[in-house]
């Protein structure tokens, strides 16, 4: 037994770590004394994990009703064979033999915090005018309003109103993200801006691990253990992989929230649902068409590059590709290239490394990486592009959000593969000119023929702009 556990027995931590949860007996870090006399005492229920009622079946954590997603597996202790489901089993595995614990003691009174943001910063004029609408949604209890901001708006310090109002009423409150790079870049940020609240990040990895805070940050994996636990969730990217294609992300989402409670979207590219139902009315949204820094999103440009595997393949790149490589109008600005398959990085970055080694543009070949979401290294080598010890970055769409470097120059290769969707291309477009400093990077997206989902992100762009010149 050790002191974790032993703290946890006071009644007042026991609610704050239980409450608000739907756990596995597993995930309980109690001694077993105390979790006997929870349950005993009702104040932990148990309830089945799986129901399986005339022939259908559901996960009652992630949703899960696909019968292809359970299997079977004979169980330990009653010789029988029982049901797991295989949708969420990253998450420890749900069967049907053992239940899943609710919380059904002492209510958590969160603070009341008078004045908990400790950021003295400044919102533009667009920024103030979206934060406003997300602060009145808390104060309203709407069910959900949409923030679409353009990739570089600033959109983390625009929530920092609505956080702040939900906090001064004593609500909970969680930022989830599919994208585990925005958790990891949000929560110092958000540290630094509530000094005085509790906060945690909870993701796979992640040293913190209780979740007992007032505000967490998570990805929306870790929404899964919670139940009926925020007055306030905020999804950040909401249109990101893998949240708009997998069912069980939104089923966790909803889960998590309270039953009265109000459900902040943010994104830079909506798809398809959220427009309609925006344009329906029955979104409530506001837009921010304008960076940050006031400046305008750079326009992609789009040049025909031909026969790029055959090119690579001779350890050659495509001519126009290599022709503005050669003759950047500023050479001085980092390089981010985006491939549509790992074995396609690995390859530009042999044959561009030759040449930028050749031309003198780097002296050594380290100062050139490929990275890909299953390399280890990944999380170094953003870090080494970030402090500019890299002139270039090789990377597939992992690298399309979340991530912000203040100065470089963006170019796609084969950008009519179907990796890069409408919301892809305008994401990575969005990369280039976050700073002051340098507002307007290059964006060419080289093609062997035109998609509909290059047509159509270059058209967001420029209508956002559109709309940017006017404020
Ligand atoms: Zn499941």
């Amino acid at each position: 037994m050790n002191m974790d556990k032993l703290i946890l027995c006071s009644p007042r931590l026991l609610a704050e770590s239980l409450s608000g949860k739907r756990l596995l007996e597993e995930e309980i870090s109690l001694p077993e004394k105390c979790f006997h006399v929870l349950l005993s005492t009702k104040q932990l229920i148990p309830i089945p994990a799986i129901e399986n009622q005339k022939g259908s079946v559901k996960c009652i954590r992630c949703g899960n009703t696909s019968k292809y997603y359970f299997s079977e597996y004979p169980c330990g202790i009653c010789q029988q064979k029982h049901l797991y489901c295989r949708n969420c089993i990253q998450m420890g595995r749900i069967s049907e033999c053992k239940p899943l614990y609710i919380w059904n003691g002492a209510e958590v009174h969160w603070p009341k915090h008078s004045n908990p943001l400790t950021w003295e910063g400044k919102l533009t004029p667009a920024q103030s005018n979206a934060a406003a609408q997300l602060e009145k949604a808390v104060i309203e209890k709407l069910p959900a309003c949409l923030c679409w901001a353009v990739c570089g708006a600033g959109k983390s310090e625009m929530l920092f109103p609505a956080i702040t109002a939900a906090l001064k009423q004593g609500k909970r409150i969680a930022l989830a993200s599919p994208r585990v790079d925005v958790i990891r870049e949000l929560f110092p940020r958000l540290e630094q801006a509530f000094q005085d609240v509790t906060i945690e990040a909870l993701y796979g990895g992640s040293e913190h691990k209780a979740g007992k805070s007032q505000l967490i940050l998570a990805t929306t994996h870790q929404l899964m253990r919670y139940y009926q636990a925020f007055d306030v969730l905020i999804i950040d990217e909401v249109d990101a992989f893998p949240f708009y294609l997998d069912k069980s992300l939104m089923y966790a989402a909803k889960q998590a929230a309270k039953k009265q409670s109000t459900t902040l979207y943010l994104t830079a590219t909506p798809r398809k649902n959220f427009r309609l139902q925006m344009k329906l009315g029955k979104l409530p949204h506001v837009f921010v068409p304008l960076r940050y820094h006031g400046h305008l999103l750079p326009v992609p440009k789009l040049k025909l590059a031909f026969h790029l595997t055959s090119q690579l393949a001779n350890k050659k790149l495509p001519n126009a590709f290599q022709k503005w490589l050669m003759n950047r109008q500023n050479p001085q600005r980092q390089l981010l290239i985006f491939g549509p398959k790992i074995s396609m990085i690995k390859e530009l970055k042999e044959v561009i490394t030759l040449l930028l080694l050749q031309t003198g543009a780097i002296s050594a070949s380290e100062e050139l990486q490929a990275v890909y979401a299953a390399d280890k290294d990944r999380e170094a080598k953003i870090k080494q592009f970030r402090n500019r010890e890299l002139h270039a970055l090789i990377t597939t769409t992992i690298l399309e959000r979340g991530v912000t470097f203040p100065s470089v120059d963006v170019a796609v290769l084969a950008a009519g593969h179907e990796v890069f969707n409408e919301a892809a291309l305008v994401q990575i477009a969005g990369r280039a000119g976050r700073s002051a400093d340098d507002p307007s990077g290059e964006v060419i997206f080289f093609h062997d023929g035109k998609t509909d989902a290059i047509e159509k992100a270059r058209q967001m762009i420029l209508d956002m702009n559109e709309r940017g010149k006017k404020l």
